[in-house]
This record gives C-alpha cells, sequence and structure tokens, in this order.
C-alpha cells in the first residue's frame, strides 16, 4: 500500500494518521518532542481546549467523540465576571444540547496517538525533528540526519512549520505568506480545586474577566481545577495602561490582580509563584497559500494556517481539515496532486474566514461582552434562538454547525449582528421588542 509520511504527531497529526491507517496506507508519523505517554512534558500551548461541533464531527468518524467527551467538562456559556465581583451567564445558545467541552490538550493528544497506534500500518517516531524539506525531491531532513521519502508527505507540524519555511524560502514559487501579531500576550495560571476535587467557580461555564484593554478567563478542568489564561498587552505607552511589562514585581502583580480580578485572586493561592513561572505567549495569526507542492507534499492545521485562541476554534478547524480532506480521499484515492488541489480550493476560503472572525471575537469579548449594548444583543440573540429553531447566531453557525462553511458563518453572521446591534442600540428593553418583526427583518439578509 502506498505510504505517507506525517511530520508532527501533534492534535492534527495524530488524528489523521487514524483516518490514512483506517484507508489502509502506510503511514510514518515523525515528531519532534519526546513521547509525551513516557516522558513528563509540558502539552506546550494551553492546558485546556474547547473542543466544539465540527471538532466532535471529526473524531466521531473515527469513534473517539464518545471517549473524549466523557473526559471534558460543557461549557453552556460565557459567565461574566464584572470588577465589582457580579456574575452573569451569558448562555452560548438558546437551543439545550448545544454547548463547547473544555478538554486537556495532553489526554486528547495521548488519547489519539493510542487510537493511532492500535493500526499496525501506523508508526509514530519521536525526537525526530523536520529542519528542512526538499521541495523537488519530496524529501524530509531530520535534525537527527535522517532523510525520509514516501508517497507523499503531509505537515501538520503547527504554526512553526519546518516544511512551511521550506516552500516560503524559494520552494515554491510565489508562494504567498502573511503573519500578524496581537499587541496582546497571554499567561497561563491556575485555580486549584476545593475541598475533594470540588469546582471553587460554576463548573459549567466559561469564565471570562473583560475588562476593555485586557482580560482574563478561566476554563474547567475534569479534576475540579481551572486554567485561567491572561491576554493583556505586551508593552505600554502609558503608566495607567497595564501591559506584562509593567509586571516585573511580586508587588506589581498582587496590586493588578487585586485591582482587576478581586474575586479571583482568593482562589488562586500560587498566583505569584506562576505569574513568574510560567511564559507570555505570543498571539498571531499565519495565513499562506498554495498549501501544497504538487503531489509531494501539503500542508494541514496550524502549519497551514495558525488562528488567534478567540474563537475557540484552531483545534476544531484542523480537525475539519483533516475530515475534509478524507473526503476528497476517498473520492479521488492516492493520486495526491489532485486531492491536494481540491482541498485547498475547498478549504481556503473558509479557513481565511476563521482566522478573520477570530481576531474580531477577541474584540468582542474583551470590549463587547462588558458593553450593554452588546449585552442586550446576546440577550436578544437567546431569545430568538429558543423561538425559532432555524435562527442560528454567528456564535451558534461556527460553533455548531458542522454543516457550514466558515465563510457562510462569516458572512451572514456579520450581516446578523450589524442589524441586531442597530436594533439593540435603539432599547434599552429587549422584551420589549416585536421578535416575529425582527425574525423577519433578519430573513431578508
Ligand atoms: C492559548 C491557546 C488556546 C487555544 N485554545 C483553543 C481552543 O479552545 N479550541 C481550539 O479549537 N483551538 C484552540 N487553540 C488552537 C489549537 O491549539 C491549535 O489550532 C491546534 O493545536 C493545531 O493543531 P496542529 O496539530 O496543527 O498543531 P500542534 O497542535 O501545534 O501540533 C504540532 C506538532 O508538531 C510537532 N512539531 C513542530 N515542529 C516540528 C518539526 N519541525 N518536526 C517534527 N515535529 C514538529 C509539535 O511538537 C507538535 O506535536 C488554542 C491555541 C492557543 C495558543
Amino acid at each position: 500500500m502506498p505510504s505517507v509520511l506525517i511530520i508532527g504527531a501533534g492534535l492534527a497529526g495524530s488524528l489523521l494518521s487514524i483516518y490514512l491507517a483506517r484507508r489502509g496506507f502506510d503511514v510514518n508519523v515523525f515528531e519532534a518532542r519526546g513521547d509525551m505517554r513516557r516522558e513528563s512534558m509540558s502539552a506546550g500551548r494551553s492546558i485546556n481546549l474547547a473542543l466544539s461541533d465540527r471538532g466532535i464531527a471529526a473524531l466521531r468518524e473515527v469513534g473517539m467523540d464518545e471517549y473524549m467527551l466523557a473526559e471534558a467538562v460543557p461549557m453552556t456559556g460565557r459567565m461574566i465576571h464584572s470588577p465589582d465581583g457580579q456574575t452573569r451567564l451569558l448562555p452560548y445558545s438558546g437551543r439545550s444540547g448545544e454547548y463547547i467541552n473544555s478538554v486537556s490538550r495532553a489526554g486528547l493528544n495521548i488519547a489519539l496517538m493510542n487510537e493511532a497506534e492500535k493500526y499496525p500500518n501506523v508508526q509514530i517516531v519521536f525526537n525526530e525533528r523536520c529542519v528542512d524539506f526538499d521541495t523537488k525531491r519530496g524529501e524530509a531532513a531530520f535534525a537527527s540526519g535522517r532523510t525520509m521519502r514516501a508517497g507523499t508527505v503531509i505537515a501538520t507540524d503547527g504554526a512553526g512549520s519546518a516544511v512551511r519555511k521550506a516552500m516560503m524560502n524559494g520552494g515554491v514559487e510565489r508562494f504567498e505568506f502573511s503573519q500578524s501579531w496581537l499587541d496582546h500576550g497571554y499567561k497561563e495560571l491556575h485555580i486549584p480545586p476545593g475541598d475533594s476535587g470540588s469546582f471553587l467557580l460554576e463548573k459549567n461555564a466559561l469564565h471570562i474577566w473583560p475588562r476593555r484593554r485586557f482580560m482574563m478567563i478561566a476554563l474547567p478542568n475534569f479534576d475540579g481545577s481551572f486554567t485561567c489564561t491572561l491576554f493583556l498587552a505586551h508593552k505600554s505607552d502609558s503608566a495607567e495602561e497595564p501591559a506584562f511589562d509593567q509586571l516585573t514585581s511580586e508587588d506589581a502583580v498582587r496590586e493588578f490582580f487585586e485591582r482587576e480580578f478581586a474575586d479571583a485572586v482568593p482562589l488562586m493561592p500560587t498566583l505569584v509563584e506562576d505569574f513568574f513561572a510560567n511564559p507570555t505567549g505570543n498571539l498571531g495569526t499565519i495565513k499562506c497559500f498554495p498549501w501544497s507542492i504538487g503531489g509531494r507534499s501539503l500542508l494541514i492545521g496550524d502549519s497551514a494556517h495558525a488562528i488567534v485562541p478567540f474563537y475557540g476554534q484552531g483545534m476544531n478547524c484542523s480537525f475539519e481539515d483533516v475530515r475534509v480532506f478524507d473526503q476528497l480521499v476517498e473520492e479521488h484515492g492516492d493520486d495526491w496532486e489532485t486531492v491536494f488541489d481540491a482541498y485547498g480550493t475547498l478549504r481556503k476560503g473558509n479557513t481565511d474566514a476563521i482566522a478573520d472572525m477570530a481576531v474580531e471575537n477577541f474584540y468582542e469579548m474583551r470590549d463587547a461582552v462588558a458593553d450593554p449594548v452588546f449585552v442586550r444583543k446576546r440577550e436578544l440573540e437567546t431569545t430568538l434562538e429558543q423561538t425559532y429553531a432555524d435562527y442560528f447566531s454567528k456564535y451558534s453557525m461556527v460553533t455548531f454547525r458542522e454543516d457550514l462553511p466558515y465563510s457562510v458563518a462569516k458572512e451572514k453572521g456579520n450581516a446578523q449582528d450589524a442589524l441586531l446591534m442597530e436594533i439593540c442600540s435603539k432599547t434599552e428593553d429587549v422584551s420589549s421588542l416585536d421578535l416575529a418583526d425582527v425574525r423577519e427583518r433578519l430573513s431578508q439578509i
């Protein structure tokens, strides 16, 4: 059977190896890091992730959805924490059964690798870092000195992809590439479980402390703890504007958190230690094209389109990549050039759309959830979803409609948002609105 070399055994690479193994390909996966099942190591970025319908759909096809959801914590809405400590739940959807799931990144990655290795035609090789890719010969070179060729090479080596770099550095003519960074970085912090594993905040919510220029979020973990992420500007021009470059002493960190997140501080006994021990990560968007070189290689997942995490879709989108790719393999077999071309044509508009929506959602989470007009709009959308089974907000289209391309969700969702924000800016009380009239106006979009 034809062979496939996958570079990177992260989330997309591990899932892809299962899909390809099921189709009978001989699959070698070369991973830069050691085996996280045997060595204690950080899972990399973000301890937990929001898994939603697009990701679940891809896991379902290989029988992994129920297994993963059994260890997930459902999150039914955003719990907004005001500066005065008041909280308010904004449901993600007006329909019951529509929620997102907090899963462990390492747990998911390990489960996918374990599943992949059940197939005799899959081999995962660790501590093999790809350092170059010969785009003419289709040959990958590794730091160990090894070189590898296969029927084709699929790069799932994440945002810093070595294969993409080779394509960019002259390997592909007129290769388009763009990278843009947010001024904000992120740092992970920790809320431990309470007595006998209890949750010290509402368990079934994604918690947000929106503070306009910055925010903190917290996602529940299965063991009763929460992983918090502070999103804050790297640098600030004024003393009044908080930024990472100002939080350089224990006192400054304590004072900042006590002022901005007073209700969370008593739950974070290791706040200061964690703050200085954990790295500050960067947040950026990478777009590039083409993703393939003839039938010799293809980029999938973050290697092709790294996005900021504010829609909780990077992994979900990468899993959807794998599912769409597999449908094309079903159609065209190992005619890789045809599969890769069709894949790029189908996916590029959609991955660009989610990349743009993810940046927009940063501003929504940071600023808008604290804006009364936006809060009224979410209230109205929830009522619309409760009343009309066929109405989907932009968030719902992205998160709960695996059948709808991201590009459609973006176009339709933005038009809906503009209309609803206009309606909600003119009333203080959304319950006084004529719902049927609002629905009628929305249906004309
Ligand atoms: C703070 C944060 C929060 C996030 N939250 C969410 C969320 O809630 N929901 C969601 O859907 N997405 C989320 N994401 C996005 C998600 O993490 C990524 O989209 C997803 O991990 C992409 O999977 P991947 O397999 O393409 O890349 P990765 O998961 O990065 O895997 C790449 C793999 O390749 C390996 N590798 C790298 N370089 C080489 C090399 N040269 N040779 C060999 N191997 C290599 C790496 O070690 C790794 O195992 C978040 C991201 C961040 C940064």
